[in-house]
């Protein structure tokens, strides 16, 4: 049984079905990719993980419980976090507030303070700014905030979506360098990226959805080898 488990996902929003059949797994401690193009499903994928949306049918296990008719509070009470497409950061809150709001089903006072310190210690330019508005900041800073926002909750399983969206080519390497370093912290994390070099790059497994179903899987440098990859998602072929 892996840490996370989706089998046979559906997902509509009316008639309109986003999700039409995707299935897969991700294992503790692994940077697990969905790539895809604009539209393929991802982002509904994620949001149905999550407890925003409820599936038509299909299962989401994680750690072997069935979560997914859970209550967005309760699976983020399991430790899966999410941080959303778009960031959906408060705009004139300060560093600080956003990163306490990410915290606010939590009562230990400790716990918190050394979790902001740990944002900190990840992004610095964050603790540099910490009471400064978030509306303020450049793209590649409030994608760090929307991150860190997302690991007050100190979860198990970190869900990004297109963390790199709007970003230069350095700042989304420094976005994923720290992907990688909370890998080596020993969180699981699911990335949904239409960046697809970028994100097989780090990838120990990866998924490609595509119409709302997935179609091929392999590890990450076996998605960059493979041409039907190439033609489709890396603009080469
Ligand atoms: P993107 O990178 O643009 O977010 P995606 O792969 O994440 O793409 P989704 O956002 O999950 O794709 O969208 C999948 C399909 O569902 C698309 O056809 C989209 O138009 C449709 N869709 C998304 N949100 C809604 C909604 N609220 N109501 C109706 N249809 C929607």
């Amino acid at each position: 049984m892996a840490f996370l488990e989706v089998r046979d996902l559906v997902v509509a929003y009316g008639a309109i079905q986003a999700v039409r059949g995707v299935s897969f797994d991700v294992e503790e401690g692994q940077i697990v990719s969905l790539i895809g193009s604009n539209g393929a499903g991802k982002t509904t994928t994620l949001r149905t993980l999550s407890g925003l949306l409820r599936p038509v049918s299909g299962t989401v296990s994680f750690k072997g419980e069935q979560i997914q008719r859970l209550p967005a509070h309760e699976i983020l009470g399991l430790g899966v976090a999410h941080s959303p497409e778009g960031r959906r950061l408060f705009a004139r809150m300060s560093v600080e507030e956003n990163l306490r709001l990410g915290a606010y089903t939590r009562k230990d006072e400790d716990g918190i303070v050394a979790d902001i310190q740990r944002v900190y210690d990840l992004f610095p330019v964050l603790g540099e700014r910490r009471q400064n508005k978030a509306g303020l900041f450049s793209g590649g800073e409030q994608q760090m905030l929307a991150i860190g926002r997302a690991l007050m909750s100190r979860p198990k399983l970190l869900m990004l979506d297109e963390p790199s969206m709007g970003l230069s080519p350095i700042m989304t390497q420094l976005i994923f360098d720290t992907v990688k370093e909370l890998r080596a912290e020993g969180t699981t994390v699911l990335l949904v990226e239409q960046n697809a070099l970028a994100a097989l790059g780090l990838s120990d497994q990866a998924y490609v959805i595509d119409l709302g179903r997935t179609t091929l899987s392999g590890t990450g440098a076996e998605l960059l080898a493979d041409p039907r990859v190439q033609e489709a998602y890396l603009g080469e072929g």
